[in-house]
């Protein structure tokens, strides 16, 4: 058996990465045991000038960026692309242009675990970008046949600020965790089955146990579905 490279963009933020890798590696030892552990290569870009870029809404910018990202690790040997955050999935297109090697979008992997728990109507959480612009929202109905619904605006304004302020520093509060477990909650009751976890960091306040709804988790799911592809190919 000959493990592929998995090749990741990282860096949105890097705790976010830090989970990546942990669970690439300790997913890949769960399958093959041993000394396993996951082949993988990642670029790390600097948050800063991601962070400032989306700010200005320059999103040929970022998608310039992460193509040449993509590229590095084609050339270093990847045999797949994973972008590791949810928020840069508004720039697939331009990767996927720059690439000859499968890139796989978190959506898919989370869309196909949604379905597969026989989830119609999932709560999302994650940056204002990914809940407000259609990228994330059309990419689960159209190709999972998934319906998600977003907090209100208010909602939104404080589940997105507590990602960049606090997640993506590693700050880790529990009166955060109480906003979000209020803003699953005030989901469920319009209508969700499940949650989405659809910001990489979400996962370091929110595990199964905080939620009133069953959780997916994008991080896990991606990751997962990672290794499942590097060594089944
Ligand atoms: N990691 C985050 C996400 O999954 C947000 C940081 C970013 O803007 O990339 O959306």
């Amino acid at each position: 058996m000959v493990m592929k490279t998995i090749g990741v963009i990282g860096g949105m933020s890097w705790e976010s990465s830090a989970e990546y890798y942990r669970l690439l590696n300790r997913n890949t030892k769960a399958r093959l045991g041993g000394h396993h552990n996951a082949r993988s290569l990642m670029v790390t870009v600097d948050f800063a000038g991601v962070e400032a870029l989306q700010r200005a809404g320059d999103w040929n910018a970022l998608g310039a960026q992460m193509a040449e990202a993509a590229m590095q690790l084609e050339r270093g040997g990847a045999g797949i692309v994973l972008l590791a955050t949810n928020t840069m999935h508004r720039v697939c297109a331009a990767i996927e242009a720059a690439i000859a090697v499968p890139f796989l979008h978190i959506a898919d992997p989370t869309g196909a675990a949604l379905k597969a728990a026989g989830v119609t109507c999932a709560g999302l959480l994650g940056t204002r970008y990914t809940m407000e612009l259609d990228f994330y929202v059309g990419r689960l109905h159209g190709r999972h046949g998934i319906e998600a619904v977003v907090p209100g605006k208010q909602d939104r304004e404080d589940v997105h600020r507590i990602i960049y302020d606090e997640l993506c520093h590693g700050i880790v509060k529990d009166e955060s965790r109480r906003v979000y477990q209020r803003v699953i909650e005030d989901l469920e009751a319009r209508g969700a089955q499940a949650v989405i976890l659809g910001c990489t960091e979400i996962t370091l306040l929110i595990g199964a146990g905080d939620s009133a709804l069953p959780v997916f988790d994008t991080t896990a799911l991606h990751a997962q579905a990672a290794v499942d592809w590097a060594i089944e190919g």
